[in-house]
């Protein structure tokens, strides 16, 4: 099981953190043993001082696949979680400038909290008109709707899988809106997904 996330795919987002509008979808990639799943905290780690939230609509991808058109990519997956990309932002900064990979960044123990899983089906939603939101600590920080992503699910999954394979099981995070922020020891998060609270992490 391999989990991909996107970069820089919604606009205010790019603006909160001056970057650049990608023209193809900026990838990478978490190994299995960043998930935390079932509400468990998150521990603050000793490497680094600014550990940012970035909550995130996830992909489950449902059936294996390689090189597939846009068209078809809606037949990959069926289920779609909230998740945060845990992200070091005084690494990541370090390792931007050294013009190095975000791998120590974004790749830690435990950086990606995961709800449960539920099914488009059951929400009777498109993928691409799903509100969500994140809380810290009961006040609203994050806020957006899939249809604001720059690449949708179905081009994100299209461009991945011409170059790596998916598999059943992978996931795919699809990037932050804006109103990314630190957490500190203490502090609790809830991602909320069409108005149900799924995801709870608190920072200890
Ligand atoms: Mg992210």
């Amino acid at each position: 099981m391999k989990i991909i996330c996107v970069g820089r795919n919604y606009t205010e987002h790019i603006e909160e953190l001056n970057n650049s509008k990608p023209n193809a979808p900026v990838l990478f990639l978490k190994p299995d043993t960043a998930l935390v799943k079932g509400g468990e905290a998150f521990y603050y780690p000793d490497f680094s001082n600014q550990i940012d939230y970035e909550c995130e609509l996830v992909i489950k991808i449902s059936k294996i696949g390689k090189s597939i058109p846009v068209s078809c990519a809606k037949n990959y997956y069926e289920e779609v979680a909230l998740g945060l990309d845990l992200t070091c932002r005084d690494l990541q900064t370090e390792e931007k400038n050294k013009s190095l990979p975000w791998t120590l960044s974004k790749a830690f123990d435990y950086s990606a909290p995961i709800s449960e899983f539920f099914s488009l089906k059951e929400l009777g939603k498109d993928v691409q008109n799903l509100d969500f939101s994140l809380l810290k600590n009961g006040n609203i920080v994050q806020k957006a709707n899939t249809s604001q992503m720059i690449f949708s699910v179905d081009e994100i999954i299209s461009y991945i899988s011409r170059f790596i394979s998916l598999k059943v099981g992978d996931l795919i995070f699809t990037g932050t809106p804006a109103g990314v922020g630190s957490v500190k020891i203490g502090d609790k998060l809830v991602g909320v997904l069409e108005g149900k609270e799924i995801l709870k992490c608190e920072i200890k």
